[in-house]
């Protein structure tokens, strides 16, 4: 039995193995993710001290963290402010105190003059010149040449109930598992790691728990370790590589190839009109039509852009791309000529939004854009119940409804599509992660899946496109639409929120609109809303000659629709918002906009607001109202905002600030929580990772493990 379990690999031992450890510690462990001796090597420690030499006292400057070694001179109750426990001791160089706050009878009696003790703590400047406090000690006695440790001592990551020593034992003891085990096994090809110069896994994994005397420990603390380097290295290449395992198991299944026949002038709206003067060609395509009746022309960069889509479009493998464009760059118009072109092959069209409000604007759009066409555009949404549901879903399931707009109720059960080709998500990323997993097989037919366009108007920065999303294809518009002017923004304390409504005030009158944004308080939508509701009676009471429209996420879609018609039609001149129009809501006449509290926002979601003036040709404002004192942080971040308006460097910022997590909206599904690795450090191994991926084609067990091994229960990500 227990040889038996010796050979099992280290993945599959559990801690239990390990002496000391009960069900009690291990369900501790396992609050840390820790279940395996695996685990327990890839814990790491976050710093390490030297206790491998005895320090000199007469050499001890403030701040050293050090072992020293004297004998006791004296040992005294000091009643000071608070008492405390003083013992002096002394070596050929010099003396040092010892402080202690919390103290035994049996300790103080223990600290005997005479006697020899060995400390470990920090220097500290103290009443009396240097003092240790509550140093870690121990009494030498006089035969013991004690040795100091042989290696630099590792420090884990705190853990409630779990003592550093107690850690420190188990690591111990897995390391020596691991070597009467031969080592954990090394997937990575051993002429990739010579190419690539990295370090080996078990050479790596005994380095950092316990390195050498000398070594180099600034780069420990710095993470850039060698050591550290390989095993950041290969989690990275494990999520990558999971990644391009879901895209392979993706593109073998197929998609409808829609091939248009579109002259080369397709995209340029120059194209109109050809069924008139010659019918032997067919019908004109749609994608040709739609453009010939589209008010302005497209920019270069959507042009561009489409040009990759349908590119991927006329292929028989499901496209996967995603498209970035900040704000305002037209990415619906790439949306609606992706689904014409699905359209005029004859299959159904899938658009997806977020919020119902985002996915009514779309829904607004395509109508607008569609129905003369005479084209069948329908609307699903939750909130859509009864008759009109049933019929909604029949016209989908009959094939009737060639454009289907609706938030993810489109992707539930009951939802039967009759021919699929093309699903278009909007703002992807705060799907997460799981549902793009999910989106990809719904639709599925007959083995062949819908092509997928993902579009984002929250600009990733390019490490995260490179490791989150490495399964995609992407596309940037990198291009506003001519005739936009840039919004000023501008920081001011709500202590100045009398002179900010007076700004109102003067905007509306000279015929301009303004949006007047609540921010989230409590993570309450309830709270948010009657946040709401006040503003717009206060505002309401101080500006009366104003037309002041309210809108929050409460609202029926109904109401949501009517006042945003309204204010889109200049019915009304300000309109108080919650975050919900944070998205899709396009008005040109309105320049300016109030934010509250922006400090409560991220940045990629202030930008998103923000883009919501600037839209029309004359100069747009935006006032982020904050509540004084701002912390150090958000001081940074606001001032962000106030100096760029470019979403990517806005988006390289947050990534800095919060976190990749946080600003992927992952959090939660733990697909950005990497254990060792660390996006923003380890960037520059992206693009080794990205090359060695490549080159691991030929083994394919290879990188199963090496999945296996650092997704592990995440498995759905490289099992799908
Ligand atoms: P986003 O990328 O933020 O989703 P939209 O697709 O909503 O942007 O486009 C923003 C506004 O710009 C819409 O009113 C749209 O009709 C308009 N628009 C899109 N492309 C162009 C263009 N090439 N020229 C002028 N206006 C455009
Ligand atoms: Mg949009």
């Amino acid at each position: 039995m227990s040889l038996y379990s010796e050979l099992r690999s280290l993945d599959q031992i559990p801690l239990t193995r390990l002496k000391g450890v009960g069900a009690a510690l291990a369900g501790k462990l396992e609050k840390l993710g820790l279940e395996s001796l695996q685990d327990l090597l890839f814990h790491l420690p976050i710093r390490y001290q030297d206790r491998t030499r005895i320090k000199p006292i007469g050499e001890l400057r403030p701040g050293d963290e050090v072992v020293i070694q004297g004998r006791v001179r004296n040992c005294d109750l000091v009643h000071g402010r608070r008492r405390s426990l003083r013992c002096q001791i002394q070596d050929d160089t010099g003396s040092v105190s010892l402080r202690f706050f919390h103290f035994s009878a049996a300790q103080k009696n223990n600290l005997k003059p005479g006697i020899e003790i060995r400390c470990f703590g920090e220097a500290r400047v103290g009443s009396g010149g240097l003092e240790f406090y509550h140093p870690e000690y121990r009494q030498l006695s006089d035969e013991e040449a004690s040795p100091v440790a042989q290696n630099l001592t590792p420090i884990y990551p705190a853990t409630e109930g779990i003592t550093q020593p107690r850690i420190r034992g188990l690591c111990e003891q897995a390391l020596d598992m691991m070597e009467r085990q031969g080592g954990l096994k090394d997937w990575l090809p051993e002429v990739l790691q010579r190419r690539h110069q990295l370090m080996g896994l078990n050479e790596a994994v005994r380095y950092l728990h316990r390195p050498p005397v000398e070594a180099d420990v600034y780069q420990l603390s710095e993470e850039r370790h060698p050591a550290q380097r390989r095993l950041a290295f290969e989690e990275l290449l494990a999520h990558h590589l999971s990644l391009l395992r879901l895209r392979h198991q993706h593109q073998s299944q197929g998609a409808p190839a829609l091939v248009v026949n579109m002259g080369s002038m397709a995209v340029d709206n120059a194209a109109v009109d050809r069924s008139a003067s010659d019918s032997t060609k067919g019908p004109v395509p749609l994608v040709e039509q739609f453009l010939a009746q589209l008010s302005f022309q497209l920019t270069g960069a959507q042009k561009r852009v489409y040009a990759e889509v349908a590119r991927d479009l006329s292929q028989p493998l499901p496209m996967l791309r995603l498209v970035q464009g900040d704000v305002g760059s037209g990415k619906t118009v790439i949306a609606a000529l992706a689904a014409l072109q699905a359209i005029d092959c004859g299959y159904q069209a899938a658009v997806m939004a977020p919020t119902e409000i985002l996915a009514e604007q779309h829904f607004l759009n395509f109508t607008s854009w569609f129905e003369p066409l005479g084209l069948q555009v329908d609307w699903l949404a939750g909130k859509l119940k009864g008759k009109k549901r049933i019929m909604a879903l029949e016209r989908i399931a009959g094939g009737e409804a060639q454009v289907v707009v609706g938030t993810h109720a489109l992707f539930q059960q009951d939802v039967k599509f009759s021919h699929l080709a093309l699903v278009v998500v909007d703002e992807q990323h705060r799907f997460g992660v799981h549902q793009r997993l999910a989106l990809r097989e719904k639709g599925s037919q007959q083995g062949r899946l819908p092509h997928q366009l993902i579009m984002t108007a929250t600009p990733i920065p390019r490490t995260l496109t490179m490791s989150a999303y490495a399964d995609l294809d992407c596309s940037i518009i990198d291009e506003l639409p001519a005739g936009r002017s840039p919004v000023n923004t501008a920081l001011i304390s709500d202590q100045r929120r009398q002179e900010v409504i007076s700004r109102v005030r003067v905007a509306c009158g000279e015929g301009r609109q303004a949006y007047w944004v609540c921010t989230l308080i409590d993570e309450s939508e309830v709270l948010e809303c009657q946040a709401a509701e006040a503003t717009a009676e206060e505002l309401t009471r101080m500006l009366p000659e104003l037309r002041i429209g309210l809108v929050h996420g409460r609202l029926k879609a109904a109401e949501k629709a009517e006042i945003m018609a309204a204010f889109k039609a200049h019915q009304l001149d300000l309109l108080v918002a919650t975050t919900v129009i944070e998205v899709g809501v396009d008005v040109p006449n309105a320049s300016l906009m109030i934010i509250e509290n922006p400090e409560r926002l991220g940045l990629a979601q202030l930008h998103q607001l923000r883009g919501r003036v600037g839209r029309g040709m004359v100069a747009s404002h935006c006032v982020l109202m904050y509540h004084a004192p701002l912390s150090q942080q958000g001081q940074e971040r606001l001032r962000v905002m106030r100096e760029t308006t470019d979403g990517f460097r806005i988006a390289e910022k947050d990534l800095e600030i919060r976190g990749p997590g946080e600003v992927l909206g992952t959090r939660q599904t733990g697909m950005m929580q990497f254990r060792v690795a660390n996006l923003e450090r380890d960037a520059d191994l992206l693009t080794q990772v990205k090359a060695i991926a490549g080159q691991m084609d030929s083994a394919p067990e290879n990188c199963d493990a090496i999945i296996r091994r650092w997704l592990g229960r995440g498995e759905q990500y490289g099992g799908v």
